[in-house]
């Protein structure tokens, strides 16, 4: 064998790697924008309306008035008298639920929100609840998260109908009143479906949003559309005392344990990358729009390269790594409730999301192994699995034509949700669950969500009902 014939492997590696890059180019066509005749005043003050109720969940339900609750319900089945003219009206513990019928009942479709928000702290510089309206912003708790897609949904359909609209498949909206708590509604419609053996044929829900600075090289704006979302876990770990006084200090306390067992959780790096589907689909879909070679490269060749984008991720950490990994997050420490007393007992949570494929019965496992301590005892507070990934497909391909046909030059992208949303209970009765809020968000926007001064534009108001309107005309 010659020398040189060692170097046709790497030669014909680089040749692949450049190849690939060069044809690694995106698939969008563009779409022709659409916009409808809706009334765009009557749109912003309904939102302005919505969020004038005070539906603030809580874990305390002594703390949740229900009466708000109750009136926001009433003005849903008041301001809208053509989907109450037409649709089947039901509630399911605080959710609703309108069912529109169309001309089969095969393939139906949800569009769903809620109408809790979360509490208001203080440090707001105006009345959270006042849905004041000026030239460019609703202002009021919820007006991102998430009455603003309530009130689009309505709007659309409410619109759609006035101008004779004929659903081809039934259409459900569904609504749920404690998502922010985790509650009983969104479950509670679900097992509606299941026992009227009601088969969703797409289901979407809050999620993703309209976003800048996705990715490294990507000038254009990416819409992303959540075909997954991460589960979560949240474990108690409690050390009890072994007796003692605080003057003659034993050397084990329950503090050192649980100190001992935080810092070899923190530090353990048996919480695996791993480039889960939606993940994958989301590089597939954006990093050919990047204007740097080198990413496209690495992108573009992920099945040589993936070792280098987890090194990427465990770099850059956020939001990044926490979509490769089932991320750890410590939370709620007690122990003594005196500087000079030794507890008893503490403990700590710890509060798991979970990548998809990692079940929170492993990391129980592992996590109690990793400890090795008899004396902490590990307790599951609540456990909810990652969810199933969704189809990208037909279904898939009319949300983002919506999209398209409602904000210009943006790129919609599958991708894993790393929040969670009410829409994780129906991936068990749809292969079509997406996350979407049609609506641009900016950083500081962002930062609103269950913060304070919640407001949103009323650009972002009109154009999230003409989105639901670009996706009507396709049922
Ligand atoms: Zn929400």
């Amino acid at each position: 064998m010659e020398w040189y014939s060692l170097l046709i492997i790497p030669i014909v590696l680089i040749l692949l790697v450049v190849i690939r890059t060069i044809n690694f180019n995106p698939t969008g066509i563009p779409e022709m924008r659409k916009r409808h005749e809706i009334d765009e005043k009557r749109v912003v003050d309904s939102l302005s309306k919505m969020l004038q109720f005070k539906t603030v969940s809580n874990l305390d339900s002594s703390l949740v008035n229900q009466k708000e609750f109750k009136a926001f319900r009433t003005f849903l089945k008041e301001h809208y008298p053509l989907i109450n003219e037409q649709a089947k009206y039901s509630e399911h513990e605080a959710g609703v639920l309108f069912h529109i019928k169309g001309e089969s009942s095969e393939n139906p479709t949800v569009f769903m929100s809620h109408y809790d928000v979360v509490p208001v702290m203080d440090g707001w510089q105006e009345d959270p609840f006042s849905g004041r309206i000026n030239n460019e912003t609703v202002y009021g708790r919820g007006a991102l998260d998430t009455k603003s897609s309530l009130n689009a949904v309505m709007e659309s359909v409410e619109f759609a109908l006035s101008n004779g609209k004929k659903f081809r498949n039934d259409l459900y909206l569904a609504f749920s009143g404690d998502e922010e708590i985790f509650g009983p509604s969104a479950p509670a419609i679900v097992r509606y479906f299941k026992e009227h053996d009601i088969k969703p044929y797409m289901v979407l829900d809050e999620g993703g949003a309209i976003v800048s600075n996705m990715f490294p090289g990507v000038k254009k704006k990416v819409a992303v559309i959540g075909i997954a979302e991460k589960g979560f876990l949240n474990l108690k770990l409690t050390a009890v005392s072994q007796g003692g006084h605080a003057s003659t200090p034993p050397k084990n306390t329950p503090i050192t344990d649980l100190s001992k067992a935080v810092i070899k959780l923190n530090n353990h790096p048996s919480f695996k990358l791993k480039l889960t589907p939606p993940v994958k689909a989301l590089f597939d879909t954006i990093a050919p729009y990047s204007k740097s070679f080198g990413i496209k490269m690495l992108f573009a060749n992920l099945w040589l390269f993936t070792p280098i984008v987890k090194l990427i991720a465990k770099l850059s950490g956020g939001e990044f790594l926490s979509m490769f990994k089932t991320t750890q997050a410590f939370t709620l420490a007690s122990g003594s409730d005196a500087i000079n007393v030794l507890p008893s007992s503490a403990s700590f949570g710890i509060n798991y999301r979970l990548r998809p494929g990692e079940s929170s019965e492993a990391i129980v496992k592992k996590i109690t192994k990793i400890i090795n301590n008899p004396n902490i005892q590990v307790d599951v507070i609540v456990a909810c699995e990652a969810s199933t990934t969704s189809l990208i497909d037909d279904a898939y391909k009319m949300v983002e034509k919506a999209i398209t046909r409602t904000w210009i030059d943006v790129i919609p992208s599958p991708y894993l949700m790393v929040a969670t949303s009410d829409s994780r209970h129906y991936h068990e009765i749809c292969e079509h669950v997406y996350k979407f809020s049609p609506m641009d968000v900016s950083k500081k926007d962002l930062g609103k969500i269950h913060g304070f001064d919640e407001d949103i534009s009323i650009e972002n108001i009109i154009n999230g009902t003409n989105f639901y309107l670009n996706l009507i005309d396709q049922l």
